[in-house]
Parts: structure tokens; sequence; C-alpha cells
């Protein structure tokens, strides 16, 4: 974890926190954790062993920690941004980054491991009854530059979420916001069929990149099988143009 409370309750990330500011607890389970500011890797916060705490599952990779650090400190930079934070604790829900800018609340889901689709939805009817506009991201990948891209199951569900958009993270806070587009399979010379659309792969077509502040709130009509949800994204007119 980068975050953890300080015991006036203070929220702390690991790569600020001193010694002397501890000792330092969970938000979810409340027992005291451990600051691990070694050379090697990204300090954080540790459970001690043996616990059944759910924050202290399966790690974060690398990726995602620097991912969440290197969006942190960009938006810090940014005026208008307040109530930033890492890792809000909200019960339900513990967003990566977490702020508010012209008067809304925004969550970022940086998503690098499978997600399923229950927890899609439950994710982000939490955020919606919280009154936060939520933005699923994955990080943009080579792959994505080539004419023909295999998207996982949950790249797709966020492109049906998201209406047709899913929102690749670049760097810093640009975003590439990328439409699924059918792959033609060319018919052997034997076949029989003309030409139809792959099942396996799209044809990704990238749009401009977006800074994450220049979305928009979106206030989505429930729509099988998603439920109402606040999202941040592009207007819908602006995608489709
Ligand atoms: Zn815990």
């Amino acid at each position: 974890m980068l975050c953890a409370y300080t015991k006036e309750n203070a929220s702390v990330l690991a790569t600020e926190a001193h010694k002397n500011d501890g000792p330092f607890h969970c938000p979810e389970c409340e027992t005291e954790l451990i600051l691990k500011q070694g050379r090697v890797k990204i300090a954080h916060f540790a459970h001690l062993p043996n616990t059944d705490c759910s924050y202290a599952g399966e790690p974060e990779s690398e990726t995602h920690i620097e991912t969440k650090l290197e969006i942190y400190k960009a938006l810090q930079l940014q005026p208008g941004v307040s109530k930033l934070q890492v890792e809000r604790y909200l019960k339900e829900v513990r967003p990566d980054i977490s702020f508010c800018f012209e008067q809304r609340y925004i969550a970022l889901e940086i998503q690098i491991s499978p997600l399923s689709f229950d927890e899609l939805i439950r994710r982000t009817a939490a955020y919606t009854k919280k009154n936060i506009y939520v933005l699923w991201m994955p990080i943009l990948s080579l792959e994505m530059f080539s004419g023909r891209y295999a998207p996982k199951e949950w790249e797709r569900d966020l492109s049906s979420l998201y209406n047709g958009i899913v929102y690749y993270w670049s760097h810093g806070l640009d975003l590439v916001p990328v439409e699924f587009e059918k792959y033609m399979l060319t018919p052997g010379r034997y076949s029989s069929w003309s030409e139809k659309a792959s099942k396996r792969y799209v044809s990704p077509k990238m749009l401009p990149a977006v800074s994450i502040l220049k979305l928009s709130p979106l206030r989505q009509p429930k729509r099988f099988p998603y439920p109402a949800a606040r999202l941040w994204g592009l207007p819908v007119d602006d995608a489709s143009a």
C-alpha cells in the first residue's frame, strides 16, 4: 500500500512519510503497518505477516505503483485540483487517485490486472452512489499501434460502458482515447465467404490525446447490463465526431 493513516488519522504517502510520524495503521483493518523505504522497491506500507486484511492481499505491480505516483505528482502541479489523494479509503472502494476539480469529485482507477465484470459494475455503482465520477484507465501499450489488437474481455466491457471509447493512460495527465473498430478478415483463396469481421481482433482507432482534466462529467443512464453511472470521459458528441 502506498498510503496509510498516522496516529492522528491523517493519510500519509509512504514516499513522503517519516518514521517519526508513526505508528501507521491500515484504514481497513486498523492494525499497525510497517513503513518500508528501501532502495530497491518504491516506498510502501506493509501489513504484518498472517493478517487476513483484504488490503494485504495481492501486491500491486511496480508499474501500477509508478503510474499512481506519476499521475499524483502531475495533478499536484495543476491549479484548481484540490483534495488530491492516493488510495483514499471510502469503505466500498479505494480509488488509486481521487481529487476534486471544478466542484466535482473524480476517481481514477488504473487497471492493469484482469478485472471481472462484476467488480467493474460493483465499483462503478459504488462511486456513482457517492456522487463520484469515475474513470477506468488501462495503460497504453505498443500493441495499440499495430493495426490489429486483441482486447481483453474487460477492455471490451470498458468500451461498452464508456460509449465505445477506452481511455488508455500514456504519461503524466495524458490519455489516448481509443475506439475499437471492426477488424476485417480477408478470406483465403478457397474460402466461400467474402470478408467478415474478426471476433478476436479489433482495429484500434486512436483519437487525439487528451488531458485527464479536459474530460467531462457524464451522467450515464441505466443501460443493461450497466447500471446508471457517473463517468468521467469525453462528451458523447465530441467522441463520435
Ligand atoms: Zn489492513
